[in-house]
């Protein structure tokens, strides 16, 4: 289960996993079509994939969407909390606060609901076979991004604490819990002109692709990291 996978970071995580033999639900939260398109784009390529629909934010949508995989998909394996948003750009004492619910309710509320679902599916302490689920925090968390996105980095240092926490909760139970945070990286959700202007910043002197993340992600979710839990692994160029 890979949510936000329309598009960006989620679409490469998408395709990743298809190649490597997982079959991915596609999780999208209305852009239906770019989530056929992977999924399509998946099918060709002999892999297997479903799109189903669902707000992180939505607690009925976010059951309907794990009922959904558990009857097409089988048991749940691997959970990619992707899904996020950075808008609006604001200073704090800017930030509208229904503004401030809504970013809390999709990057923090949302992952941890979603991997409430996964865990009740995953623990062997509930006759499930483990699993990893796997957070996409960010590089905000450290940096708090003044001026523009401190509402941002918040809810990526919540994904981190979550991370923390959560990964020696289930650690016994065969659930390993990791974080991926990228860094800059090209998709619709960096601002375009920061991305120019950050790159000669950057120490590898660019912006990280989608798929340079997704490698991360894979690599986090395979028997390659057995003994890895609680991790944060920085995919940022460089960037502390
Ligand atoms: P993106 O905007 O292209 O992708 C975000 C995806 O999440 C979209 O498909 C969007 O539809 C989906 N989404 C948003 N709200 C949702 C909701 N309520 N329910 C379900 N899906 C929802 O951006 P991206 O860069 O691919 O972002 C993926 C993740 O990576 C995010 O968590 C983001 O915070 C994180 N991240 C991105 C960067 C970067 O520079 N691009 C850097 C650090 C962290």
């Amino acid at each position: 289960m890979i949510t936000g996978a329309s598009r960006g970071i989620g679409a490469a995580c998408a395709s990743s996993f298809a190649a490597a033999g997982y079959a991915v639900c596609v999780n999208y939260q209305a852009a239906q079509q770019a989530a056929e398109d992977v999924v399509g784009s998946i099918r060709s390529n002999g892999g297997k994939a479903i799109a189903v629909q669902g707000d992180v934010s939505v607690p009925e949508q976010v059951d309907a969407l794990f009922k959904r995989c558990d009857q097409e998909l089988g048991t749940l394996d691997i959970l990619v909390n992707n899904a996020g948003i950075s808008s609006p750009r604001s200073r704090v004492e800017d930030l509208p606060l229904d503004a401030l619910h809504h970013i809390i309710n999709i990057n923090v509320i949302g992952l941890i609901h979603c991997s409430q679902h996964a865990i009740r599916r995953m623990s062997t302490h509930r006759g499930g076979r483990g699993g990893a689920i796997i957070n996409i925090s960010s590089g905000s968390a450290y940096i708090g991004n003044p001026h523009e996105g401190v509402h941002y980095a918040v809810s990526k240092g919540a994904v981190n604490s979550f991370t923390i926490g959560l990964s020696q909760e289930v650690a016994s139970e065969g659930i390993r819990v990791n974080t991926v945070s990228p860094g800059l990286t090209r998709t619709d959700m960096p601002n375009p002109a920061k991305l120019e202007e950050m790159a000669p910043r950057i120490p590898m002197g660019r912006i990280g692709e989608a798929q340079e993340i997704a490698e991360a992600v894979l690599w986090l979710a395979s028997e390659q990291a057995s003994y890895v839990a609680g991790a944060n692994i920085r995919v940022a160029g460089g960037r502390p």
